[in-house]
Parts: structure tokens; sequence; C-alpha cells
């Protein structure tokens, strides 16, 4: 059959969703400049169709131009059409960045990091997924079994990472049923955010390919594990690690003390940004190694930010090795979107000159709020709708971002939560695990 290979123009959104338009690859050149036309209210589609309530309405046009630093197209050699998208930014037609656009507001924290500090941030997410075509087999939690059950599909993910300028690093049996986690090699500046919504496209094209169905959908059940992201990060002075000091506490070099402390501090007024679903925050609660309070963890994995463990052993000096991971993130979010919140987060306790937090190595939820609040942690929002009442009420995190984002992105939230009124838990979660 006749066929003429196309490429998808797209960027992730509010919703956490990949949107774009198709056209004929052949045009690139030329849409790099022109881009695609878009439309202001696309940005109030939530991850169920229902559109928020939108202040443009039916008005304005905007245009998505493609990165062609961000263009991936992966051949699976299958006789099945190429795999071919690349992401961009959405512009005002004269050319301004257009304030509901993520990866316009990530370079933006990203210039506000460079500006105060001069560094440059490295950083992967590592994500767990599941797949949900199948009766989960028993026993498999980390073992080899459980990766030859999978070791086509995991064997095809790292051949279509590398062909998308991905470095495959880990692929393994995590712990949940059917559950799977996949790593990668890091990277620098939007490109760590970009690599993060590569990955999520290109695994659910490769099980596609083999007529699987995979969710990242922060939980299925609240009565197993949850399907984290966490965001690997350390930073760069030119090309010298600048993350390490062995003489700071936790190792932590001053400026990198400050950004954990600052990421903390505002940590329970971003999380509708990092963990922006209604099921986040049945993942986000204590004993399930995920994020319940805005701690620090020293190689601790029930911890807000942990510090990595280095080895004497690997051939990668411990300076280049040492980074801290954020873990109150799950895949309902852009990526983009996590990235710059974590970021203004961390500039802000520079700012305000913050000092390296304690560490935490027992069980938070055995204190009560006030022996918390002695200590210097809250608990974390407990549903979505407070989370959003934290970030809509907090005018610093606010002030972070460009006019009338807040308005708009608490409006988007409040529609997909509309959605949910008056389901029960396993109905929602089931509706989530369809829509990531
Ligand atoms: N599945 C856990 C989560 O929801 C993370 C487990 C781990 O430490 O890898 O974040
Ligand atoms: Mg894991």
């Amino acid at each position: 059959m006749i066929a003429e290979e196309m490429i998808i123009a797209c960027c992730t959104d509010l919703a956490g969703k990949v949107r774009g338009k198709a056209f004929p690859a052949s045009q690139f050149e030329k849409r790099l400049r022109r881009g695609i036309g878009w439309t202001p209210t696309n940005v109030q589609i939530t991850c169920f169709d229902a559109i928020g309530e939108s202040p443009f309405g039916a008005l304005g046009d905007l245009v998505l131009i493609p990165d062609q630093s961000a263009r991936v197209r992966v051949d699976f050699d299958d006789g099945q059409p190429v795999e071919h998208f690349a992401l961009g930014d959405i512009r005002h037609t004269d050319g301004r960045p257009w304030e509901l656009c993520t990866r316009s507001i990530l370079k933006a924290a990203l210039d506000r990091l460079e500006k105060v500090t001069g560094l440059t941030l490295l950083g992967a997410f590592e994500h767990e997924f599941q797949l949900r075509d199948v009766p989960a087999p028993r026993g498999e939690a980390y073992t080899a079994a459980g990766f030859r059950t999978e070791r086509r599909l995991a064997e095809t993910l790292i051949a279509a990472m590398r062909e998308a300028g991905l470095e495959p690093d880990t692929f393994m049996k995590e712990y949940g049923g059917g559950q799977y986690e996949v790593t990668m090699g890091p990277s620098r500046g939007v490109s760590i955010a970009d690599h993060s919504t590569i990955l999520r496209e290109i695994l659910h094209a490769t099980a596609g390919r083999f007529d699987r169905k995979i969710t990242f959908t922060p939980i299925r059940d609240p009565a197993g594990v949850g399907n984290g992201v966490h965001i690997h990060l350390s930073f760069l002075d030119g090309d010298k690690p600048a993350t390490y000091d062995a003489a700071g506490k936790h190792g932590l070099s001053a400026v990198a003390g400050q950004f954990v402390a600052g990421v903390l501090r505002y940590l329970d007024s971003i999380v509708a940004l990092t963990a922006p679903s209604a099921v986040s925050y049945l993942r986000l609660t204590p004993h399930r190694w995920s994020a319940a309070f805005n701690n620090l963890g020293f190689r601790d994995r029930e911890a807000s930010v942990r510090i990595c463990p280095v080895s004497d052993l690997s051939d990668i000096a411990k300076a280049a090795q040492f980074n801290f991971e954020f873990r109150a993130a799950d895949a309902a979010a852009s990526p983009h979107l996590q990235l710059a919140a974590i970021i203004h987060a961390g500039v802000q306790g520079i700012e305000e000159g913050l000092q390296t937090p304690e560490a935490t190595a027992e069980d938070l939820s055995l204190l009560d709020s006030a022996a918390l609040a002695a200590r210097g942690y809250v608990r974390l929002p407990q549903s979505l709708r407070e989370a959003l009442e934290r970030f809509a009420g907090n005018t610093t995190v606010a002030g972070w971002f460009p006019e009338g984002f807040t308005d708009v992105y608490v409006k988007h939230k409040m529609a997909e939560l509309a959605v949910l009124e008056g389901k029960a838990t396993d109905e929602i979660c089931g509706l989530y695990e369809q829509v990531y």
C-alpha cells in the first residue's frame, strides 16, 4: 500500500499528555520556521478529555515550532510505520513564548538557575511502569525470570532508546505485579525533560508493536505499590561536577545543599505540579517507598529527596557519580513542568541562603503534627484538591510562573477532578491507568 512518512510536532501539556499535529516529514525544514498552528484552549483539555474553564474560549492562535534537537526517528524495522516526532515550543504568532508552554516555562527556570549560580543542570528521569494486559505472574519481583518474561520488549526498547538519542542504562523487574523500571543516562538542561517525554512515548510505541498495553499511572490499586518517577539531578560548573563536597553535610556542596533545602521548603506547594493526578495522593503515603513528608533521606527510600549512593568500585569519580533524586513525582505530570517547579524551588532556596537540611532515617509517620513541625517537617498534601490549594495560595510559587499560569492550571485540574466526582477509588484508578 502507498504511504508517505509523517512527523508529529508536539509538546507536553498541563495534563502531562503529548499533543501535537503531524505533517509530511519532507516538510520538516519548512516547519522549523513556520511551525504548525495551535489553539490556546487545547491547554484545558484534561487527561479525561473534559475541557476546563478557559480564559481563551474560541479565540486566539499560536504556533508550535518543532525543535531539531528534540527530533526522534525510530524505525523498528518490523514493516510498521516509522515512529517520528519532534518536541517543540508553543509561541505567540509574533514569536514570544506562550505563557502556558511547558517547555518555555522550563527554559525560563533553567535561565534563572544559570543567572543565579552559573551552573548547568545535569539529570535523568527514572520511570516505573506496569504491563496491564496480562494477569501478572507472582513471585517475580527483581528476578531474572521476571526480566526474561519481558526480554523481547526490553531489548526492543533499548534499541529504540538508542535510536532516539537516549542513553540506555538499566531495565529491571520491579517489585509490583507486572511492574518494571527503566533508567537512562543523564543529559543537560531542557533535554532532561525532553528525554523523559521521549522515553514515555517510545515505551508506549514499543509496547504497541507487541500488542501490549503499559501504564505509567501513579498507582493502580491502593493495596499495591505505585509507579514512581524519580528525578535524578546534579550540577556542573562548566564540565566539572559541582554537587559533591567531601566536607559538606551529607557530602552536598553548599549550593547543592541550599537547592535541596529550597525544594523541600516549597515542596508542599509544588507537589500539585510534580504529582498532579487524584491518584497521585494514594501513592504519596507512608510505607510505600514513595514520599509523604518534605524530608531529605540519606540513602533512605522514604524521602522526598534522597541522596543517591556512590560507589568506590565504580570507574566514575565520586564527585561525578554524586546526585540526589526527587521522589515526589509521577508520570501524570509534564516532565517539563515538574523540572521547572523543582528548579525554581531550589533556586529560591539558594537566593534565601537556606542551610543544607538534616537527613532523616526514621519513620516520620510515627510523629504527630506538633512533633513534625518542631523539626521543620510537614506532611505533604493528601489530596489533589489540597495540593492545588497550597499551590494557588503560595504567592512566592505563583510568582515563578508566567502571568495567568496558576489560575489556568487550577481550573484545568478542577475539571479533571469534576470527572471523578462520585466515583469509587477502584473506578478512579481504572480511569487513570487507561490514560497514562
Ligand atoms: N515504587 C516506588 C514509588 O512509587 C519506588 C520504589 C523504588 O524505590 O524504586 O515511588
Ligand atoms: Mg524503582
